[in-house]
C-alpha cells in the first residue's frame, strides 16, 4: 500500500476527526476542539467554517452570565443535513429504517418474506420500502445486514444456510439498481457489532452475539470490526460442542446452533451457546459479551444468567479476568441500526 500523504488527504483527516469528535461529545467550542484533536487553534479556524458553509455543523451562541465579552459558541453536528438507511434482511422477513446525522432511528418499516423466497422478492421488497423511507430526505445511502456467508467486499451472498436459490447473488449491485443509492452489503452479526462501535467504541476486546433463526458473532477488536479476509469470521455457530451430536444443517455435528436449536428449553439453549463462548473468550481475550438479537429480547435475564453460569463453570478465572456479559438494550433493531451506522461512518471518514 501506498504510504505518501498528500496535502489535501491531511485537510480531509483532520476535517473528518473534527466531525467524529463533536459527534461524540455531542457539541464542543472550538477551543476545546482543539484540545481535544491535538490540532492547533489557527487549524480548528479553519477547518470550522469550511464545515459550516456545509452545513454540517450549527452554532450555538452562549452568553456566559454575567460576563461581558465574546460570547462562547458549540459547534454541533446538524442531525437533520443528512440520513441513512439500514435495512436487515432474515430468513423469514426483512426491516429498513431511516436515521438522521447522528443515528437517531427516525422511520421503521417492513414486513414478512414468503418461505423460499427468492433473490428478487427480497430485492424487490427491501428496495420498495427504501424508496419510501428515502423520499424527500437527502440520504447517503443504504446499509444491510444479511444472513451469511457473505462477502462484504464484493457485494456478493455466497450461499445463505437454510435459504435454497441463493448462490453468488450480487446483492449489493442489485439493490443499487433498483434504489439508485450506494449500498453497503454486510452479514447481520457484523452489521449488530458496529451498532456497538459507532460512534462511541467498545472495549479492546468484545463479542456481539446475535440469537435469531441462527447464532451468530460479531468480533470488536483493537476499536475495529473484525471481519476476516473472506466476511467469514465470527461463524461461532458452527463451532463443534458435541463431536456425536446431531447434524446440523452446515454438515457438521454437534454446533452451537444445532444443540442450541434441540434444546429442550431457552436455559439449556443459551446454556449450550455459554459452553461455546467459553472458548471464544479463551481464544480472544474477551472483555465484554454482548447478547443481541430476537430471542434475547425475548428473554433478557434467561440468556444473560445461563451464560454467565456457563462461564463461571466452565472458566473459573482470576479478578483480573472478569468477563462481562450484557445484553443490547435496542433489541431487535441492533442488525439495522448498525446498517445504517455504517453508512454513516464512511461518511465521517470522508465527508464531501
Ligand atoms: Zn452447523
Amino acid at each position: 500500500m501506498a504510504e505518501g500523504v498528500n496535502l489535501r488527504d491531511v485537510r480531509e483527516h483532520n476535517r473528518a476527526l473534527l466531525l467524529t469528535h463533536i459527534l461524540r461529545a455531542g457539541g464542543l467550542s472550538r477551543v476545546e476542539l482543539a484540545e481535544r484533536t491535538g490540532l492547533t487553534q489557527q487549524a480548528v479556524s479553519k477547518i470550522v467554517p469550511e464545515l459550516l458553509s456545509t452545513g454540517l455543523l450549527d452554532e450555538q451562541r452562549r452568553q456566559p452570565s454575567g460576563a461581558v465579552g465574546k460570547p462562547r459558541t458549540r459547534l454541533r453536528i446538524r442531525a437533520g443535513a443528512k440520513h441513512a438507511l439500514g435495512a436487515r434482511l432474515d430468513r423469514d422477513e426483512f426491516r429498513v429504517l431511516r436515521t438522521n446525522l447522528v443515528g437517531e432511528v427516525e422511520e421503521t418499516a417492513g414486513g414478512p418474506l414468503p418461505p423460499g423466497f427468492t433473490p428478487a422478492q427480497a430485492v424487490d421488497a427491501i428496495g420498495a420500502t427504501a424508496l419510501e423511507l428515502a423520499d424527500g430526505f437527502d440520504v447517503l445511502g443504504l446499509g444491510l445486514g444479511a444472513v451469511g456467508p457473505l462477502d462484504h467486499r464484493a457485494g456478493l451472498v455466497r450461499a445463505a444456510t437454510n435459504m435454497p436459490g441463493w448462490h453468488d447473488v450480487p446483492l449489493r449491485g442489485l439493490l443499487e439498481q433498483r434504489t439508485g443509492l450506494p449500498v453497503t452489503l454486510d452479514k447481520n452479526t457484523n452489521a449488530a457489532a458496529f451498532a456497538r462501535l459507532w460512534p462511541h467504541g467498545e472495549p479492546t476486546a468484545t463479542a456481539v452475539v446475535l440469537v435469531g433463526t441462527g447464532i451468530g458473532v460479531g468480533l470488536l477488536i483493537d476499536g475495529r470490526l473484525y471481519r476476516g479476509p473472506r466476511t467469514n469470521a465470527g461463524e461461532f455457530g458452527h463451532t463443534t460442542i458435541s463431536y456425536d451430536g446431531p447434524r446440523c444443517a452446515c454438515g457438521r455435528r454437534g454446533c452451537v446452533e444445532i444443540m442450541a436449536k434441540r434444546a429442550p428449553d431457552t436455559r439449556t439453549a443459551a446454556g449450550f451457546l455459554g459452553i461455546g463462548l467459553a472458548d471464544l473468550v479463551q481464544v480472544l481475550d474477551l472483555e465484554r459479551i454482548v447478547l443481541a438479537g430476537r430471542a434475547v429480547r425475548d428473554e433478557p435475564d434467561v440468556h444473560r444468567e445461563a451464560v454467565s453460569d456457563r462461564l463461571e463453570e466452565l472458566l473459573p478465572l482470576p479478578h483480573w479476568q472478569r468477563i462481562e456479559v450484557v445484553e443490547d438494550a435496542s433489541g431487535e433493531e441492533i442488525v439495522t441500526r448498525g446498517a445504517a451506522a455504517e453508512v454513516l461512518a464512511s461518511y465521517y471518514a470522508n465527508p464531501a
